[in-house]
């Protein structure tokens, strides 16, 4: 014991507080002035009565104790005393040298024994020992409270920390860890202990746990860090992220305290560690990363990720000298149905859209929301058009089946314009837009079909603002000219009718057709515009033909996909024939199948009400959209205009010929007029000929042309073949 402290017992046990109990007075004094003498703080009582008094009111630290008093003696003063005061201890003085009465006391707690007579000296040495030895035992008992408390700090502040703390040893085995570890991956402390690490890393992470450990310069004041995935215990299998920062340890300091508790006592600790539950900020960082990449109601990535997909496909084309495409998909009909039934069955259609669409497709293409109800899709390796064909089929396919939304059955069709790379552009931005260019064909040319995308839809976006600024003046200024092109009769060389072709005379760039800038009146919604000054010159010159000798003179116009879905598409052609003063009788309107098919309910209502009225119905490019059978005959329609690619198969003795024969010879089953466009030659007429189809369209007799020249053709009695090259 170093001198310090002991001079402190020492000067401890000289302020102990002495009861001294005996019934003879006179020993009492005695005994209390020699303890008081040596620096003790004495109590006097006279009988045991008396010191049972002054024990319950005073503390004591020792009692010197007559063992025989009257009434209350040594031993019931010694039982009071050890109930009341247990940290007190007591020496019994005794008179008689009975050896049974001193072991009895002895036996029942005394520290030590005094023999009356005393001798004095006898009597300090004795109290001394055992005031000493008390004091030494306080003093323990104050230090081993002490250290329990605190261990108990220490222990309360590893297991509250908000991280789980831990000790490795050489090995990588636990030899510590605190509770935290039970609440954040449900294994008790104890369970681990002796477990290597590697017991509650997830598999992906364990290399580099392992290697983390062995790394080289890290030390308390480097610590590595590192982010893992721990499992969780259970057969959940479920993972959580943790912030890892551990080093190693000299194992000295705590390696004599060996009681244990928790998990461990942290012997042979090699290195200590904090694991933090970072597992929120992951998924959150996570979640944050998918909605910066990603369209949430749908789930498919977005533009941003498109893109970046599209350029890193691109690289990797270039490099492989390989193809790939880029669709780019707009739903037909979408946005009535958003209207009608409301946002949130929209949003259920854009989900059930989705769903079908990612059931057409091969691991590693990339479809994306684009924005609205525009979709892109990467098709990164494709060999040649024909492979993207097939996919674009296979959409366009997998959208036909209507869609159930609660009680309604909805019908959504998909216009797809397909860019392939390097053909259609080489950069990222090209191919998206060339796409779009092409879905924008698709659109004019009556939906629910695909396009590639070819350099003659193409006008750059400069060219194309100037184009809409030119078109919007073009239709103030009447720049716009209508061309006829007449419709003969091939066993007679007569003219049955002319069909009206839009013309712009463009003040700078001259006479444009409508492929240069009809696509654009429809996306600028310029297009009905448009129609009306058509329909209006046309009613005029036709009209005057009518009078001039021609009555049965028939007026073919086109209408746009635009024009006759509109609600008001009825009443707005029907206010132009009769502000016209125009016979309905002597108009025939041309739609494709594709308008009718896109919404047979409504289209084929509005052709009744139309034929109703008198005007003449023409399917026009035939054969070339859905041709499906089922709806002509239910249908009000007369003609059937023959495509020009059947028309003109013909003349290279094709396959497609066939389909020219099949086509009159429906038209003759249904009783339907037909006509054949695209004739451009004499044997190609011939073979219409003998098929019985007589009205024939094309160069053979003659481009459309201005209506001066068409006065002039009228006026002879028949149209004669133009010879072309
Ligand atoms: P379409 O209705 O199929 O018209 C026939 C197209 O074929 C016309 O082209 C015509 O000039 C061309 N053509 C006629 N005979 C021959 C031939 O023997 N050989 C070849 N190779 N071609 C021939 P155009 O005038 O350039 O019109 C293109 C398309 O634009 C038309 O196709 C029609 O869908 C549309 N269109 C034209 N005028 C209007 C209009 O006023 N309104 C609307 N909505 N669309 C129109
Ligand atoms: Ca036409
Ligand atoms: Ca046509």
């Amino acid at each position: 014991m170093a001198p310090e402290q002991s001079n402190r017992l020492i000067s401890q046990e000289a302020r102990a507080r002495i009861l001294v109990v005996d019934d003879e007075p006179r020993l009492v004094s005695s005994l209390a002035s020699l303890l008081r003498g040596c620096g003790y703080d004495v109590t006097e009582a006279n009988g045991g009565k008396h010191a049972c008094e002054l024990i319950e009111i005073q503390r004591f630290d020792l009692a010197l104790l007559d063992l025989r008093m009257p009434e209350v003696d040594g031993f019931a003063v010694m039982a009071y005393l050890e109930n009341q005061q247990p940290e007190c201890g007591s020496i019994v003085i005794s008179g008689e040298s009975s050896f049974t009465a001193v072991s009895r006391a002895l036996r029942r707690g005394a520290l030590d024994y005094i023999r009356k007579p005393f001798d004095p000296e006898e009597l300090i040495a004795t109290v001394k020992g055992v005031a000493g030895k008390q004091s030494l035992l306080k003093a323990h008992e104050h230090i081993q409270v002490r250290l329990e408390k605190s261990e108990a700090l220490h222990r309360y502040i590893v297991n509250s920390s908000p991280d789980i703390v831990f000790m490795l040893d050489a090995d990588g085995r636990f030899c510590f860890i605190n509770s935290k570890v039970e609440s954040l991956l449900g294994y008790k402390p104890v369970e681990l202990c002796g477990k290597h690490f590697r017991h509650i890393l997830d598999d992906r992470d364990v290399a580099k746990g392992i290697y983390a450990l062995n790394a080289p310069n890290i030390n308390a004041d480097n610590p590595r860090t590192l982010e893992i995935r721990l499992k969780t215990r259970g057969s959940r299998r479920a993972t959580r992220h943790f912030e890892i920062t551990a080093f190693p340890i000299d194992p000295q300091p705590w390696t004599y305290n060996s009681r244990t508790r928790g998990g461990g006592n942290g012997q042979n600790a090699s290195y200590y560690g904090t694991a933090r539950d970072v597992t929120e900020r992951k998924e959150a960082e996570a979640f944050i990363n998918f909605q910066a990449y990603h369209d949430l109601l749908t789930r498919l990535p977005n533009r941003a990720l498109f893109k970046d997909r599209l350029e890193l496909a691109i690289t990797h084309a270039r490099r492989a000298r390989q193809q790939l495409a880029v669709m780019f998909l707009d739903l037909d009909r979408f946005k009535v149905i958003n209207d009608t039934l409301g946002h949130a069955m929209g949003d259920r259609l854009l989900q059930a859209v989705t769903h079908r669409l990612e059931g057409c497709l091969r691991k590693g293409d990339t479809l994306s929301r684009f924005g609205g109800d525009e979709f892109t899709l990467l098709l990164p390796s494709v060999h040649g058009n024909e492979d993207a064909s097939q996919i674009a089929r296979k959409l366009i396919k997998t959208l036909k089946a209507p869609f159930l939304l609660g009680e309604h059955e909805v019908f959504v069709g998909v216009s797809i314009g397909i860019s392939i790379f390097p053909e259609a552009g080489d950069t990222m931005e090209q191919l998206i837009q060339n796409a779009d260019i092409a879905m924008y064909n698709v659109k004019a040319r009556g939906k629910d079909s695909y396009r590639f995308f070819s350099e003659s839809m193409s006008i750059d976006s400069t060219n194309r603002l100037h184009l809409e600024r030119d078109l919007r003046l073009a239709l103030e200024r009447g720049e716009l000219r209508v061309f006829y092109q007449p419709q003969v009769c091939a066993a007679t060389d007569q003219i049955l009718g002319l069909e009206a072709l839009v013309r712009w005379q463009h003040p700078e760039r001259g006479l444009l057709y409508p492929r240069d800038f009809l696509s654009l009146a429809e996306e600028t919604k310029l297009i009905s515009q448009l129609s009306e000054q058509v329909l209006d010159q046309a009613c005029k010159d036709v009209t005057e033909w009518i009078r001039s000798g021609h009555p049965e003179l028939r007026l073919a116009v086109n209408l746009s996909p635009v024009e006759v879905e509109h609600p008001r598409f009825v009443e707005t052609l029907m206010d132009r024939v009769k502000e016209n003063r125009f016979p309905p009788g002597n108009l025939e309107i041309e739609i494709t199948e594709n308008v009718i098919m896109n919404d047979l309910e409504q289209i084929s209502q509005k052709l009744r009400e139309l034929a109703d009225l008198g005007i003449r119905i023409a399917i026009d490019d035939f054969g070339t959209g859905y041709s499906s059978l089922n709806y002509l005959h239910r249908l009000p329609i007369h003609t059937l205009k023959v495509d020009q690619s059947f028309v003109q198969a013909i003349r290279s003795g094709e396959d497609d010929a066939c389909i020219v024969n099949a086509i009159v010879a429906m038209a003759h089953g249904l009783k339907l007029e037909i006509v054949a466009e695209g004739v451009e030659t004499d044997k190609q007429l011939e073979y219409l000929r003998t098929l019985g189809c007589h009205q024939v369209q094309g160069f053979f007799y003659g481009p459309a042309l201005p209506a001066a020249e068409i006065s002039k053709l009228l006026a002879q009695s028949t149209v004669r073949a133009a010879v072309i090259g």
